[in-house]
């Protein structure tokens, strides 16, 4: 059965690490717009130029480029399998695109999935990985600035999935192996 779920959490709160996990566990692809840029950036594409400019500000992408990404991307072949998009829906306009965007093919969403993290974790496990992976957007004023653009359009999402019974809480504090393992949990009455 295909599985379509979306993975929210603040930056620094594994989220990307778990949705590899996840998706490897459930066989199916992990969608991560973050890393779509980030390839795009390094390839020097005219998205990668334009996403690079808000990325290293810690703002938003503008939801007409990233939105037109999202939709092609949804319509590759491996996503008749389902998919775990982490990093998308980021505000209320791209929740309801993503609506849109599986309504026109007679889907929708199974699950959102929260993972929950201590504001003070997140700043420390932010500056702990950009010491070892060095992200440009993983400076100290960079981080505040996504932590703030998280707070103001992206923790809303959490409120609007709950609404439609759509939500699910996971607890991010513990190993990368714990929190896999509640993840995969929480799929289990979905799947
Ligand atoms: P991430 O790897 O998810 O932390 O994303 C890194 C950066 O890519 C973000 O700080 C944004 O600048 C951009 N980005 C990723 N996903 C989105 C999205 N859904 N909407 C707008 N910008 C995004």
């Amino acid at each position: 059965m295909s599985l379509r779920l979306v993975l929210l959490g603040p930056p620094g709160s594994g989220k990307g690490t778990q949705a590899v996990g996840l998706a490897e566990a459930l066989g199916v692809p992990a969608i991560s717009t973050g890393a779509i840029f980030r390839d795009n950036l390094a390839r020097e594409t005219e998205l990668g130029k334009t996403a690079g400019q808000y990325m290293s500000a810690g703002q938003l992408v503008p939801d007409e480029v990233t939105n037109a990404m999202v939709a092609d991307r949804l319509s590759q072949p491996d996503v008749a399998a389902g998919f775990i998009l982490d990093g998308y829906p980021r505000n209320l306009e791209q929740v309801a695109e993503l609506d849109a965007m599986l309504a026109e093919r007679g889907l929708e969403l199974d699950l959102a999935i929260e993972l929950t993290l201590d504001h003070g974790l997140v700043i420390e496990r932010l500056l702990r990985r950009a010491e070892i992976e060095g992200r440009a957007d993983d400076t100290e004023p960079v981080i505040r600035e996504r932590l703030a653009v998280y707070r103001q359009s992206t923790e809303p999402i959490s409120g609007a999935y709950a609404a439609r019974s759509k939500l699910a809480s996971v607890d991010g504090d513990g190993s990368i192996e714990d929190v896999a393992a509640r993840l995969r949990k929480v799929c289990q009455p979905a799947g």
